[in-house]
């Protein structure tokens, strides 16, 4: 599942690509996947560009440049978006494989701009979204997002008076995205792993120290993950394929039954903690 550096990489390497170009034509081949009437949004896109995109959580905006509208687009499990021009092929979201395919059985939406480039959304399983908004809306929904963790306003003493008064379990806290923004399993098993917390633990029996540990945590493995192009993520361009390469950095995820490799006494274990699958070392993590 893309996860804040997942969609960050996406979006940054989209922005290069997709804006500016006029719309010729939208194809919306399975239609649950856009939330709007097909007629206005194919009526509202063609004929128009992109003027902007950008990230807030793990949600996408693509602003049109006539229209007072806004796409947003989430990707969920397997979303994906894959821009296509020429031999030229930017990819990013869940991630591929080692076979690149697109305009496949999966592809449920295309964008097709006057350039001839392509800009299409394939998804396996079909839970993410496309939806034109209001600027009404877009307020509306960003008030319902949690603070950006790169951000300078979270900061230490943000963090710690958002843990205040909470008794629920860290790891679902983390989760929570009305908390914090874009967080998901992979980056806070990691976080957990890399500030030595048990995802066990509950908000109310962390001491500062801890929390001054955890949120430096977070900051650094999502700039970290940023920085190597994620962790699901795929790039190709030219056909040769360049994968996201956050995948050996990582301590728990994928882990499972191996060795940890800071206190290298116990395996990493994998439990079920608020409905998620979550790896953690039991000896180092308290
Ligand atoms: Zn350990």
């Amino acid at each position: 599942m893309p996860e804040l550096p997942e969609v960050e990489t996406i979006v940054n390497d989209l922005k290069k690509n997709i804006l500016k170009k006029k719309i010729s034509g939208v194809e919306i081949l399975k239609k649950k996947i856009v939330r709007n009437s097909p007629q206005t949004f194919k009526k509202t896109l063609v004929g128009d560009s992109f003027q902007k995109i950008f990230r807030r959580g793990k949600y996408i905006f693509i602003e049109l440049k006539n229209a007072d509208k806004t796409i947003v687009v989430h990707l969920r499990m397997t979303g994906q978006l894959i821009y296509q021009k020429d031999k030229k092929i930017v990819a990013g979201g869940h991630s591929q494989g080692d076979e690149l395919e697109f305009s496949n059985k999966h592809t449920h939406v295309i964008i097709n701009f006057k350039d001839k480039s392509q800009l299409f959304y394939n998804d396996v399983r079909q839970f993410g979204f496309w939806q034109l908004i209001s600027s009404d809306e877009m307020a509306e929904l960003d008030n319902k997002i949690g603070i950006e963790p790169l951000s300078r306003e979270f900061s230490y003493v943000y963090f710690k008076n958002l843990l205040t008064d909470k008794n629920s379990n860290i790891k679902s806290f983390l989760l929570d995205q009305k908390f914090i923004a874009g967080l998901g399993n992979i980056y806070v098993d990691e976080a957990l792993f890399l500030s030595r917390i048990s995802p066990y633990r509950r908000l109310n029996t962390l001491n500062n120290k801890e929390i001054l540990s955890l949120h430096r945590a977070i900051k650094n493995i999502l700039a970290k993950a940023i920085f190597s192009r994620g962790t699901t993520f795929n790039d190709y361009v030219d056909a040769s394929g360049n994968k996201g390469s956050f995948l050996a950095f990582l301590n728990v995820y994928q882990r499972d039954k191996k060795k940890c490799k800071r206190c290298k006494k116990e395996n990493i274990k994998k439990v079920k903690i608020a409905g998620r699958g979550t790896r953690y070392c039991p000896a180092c993590q308290k």
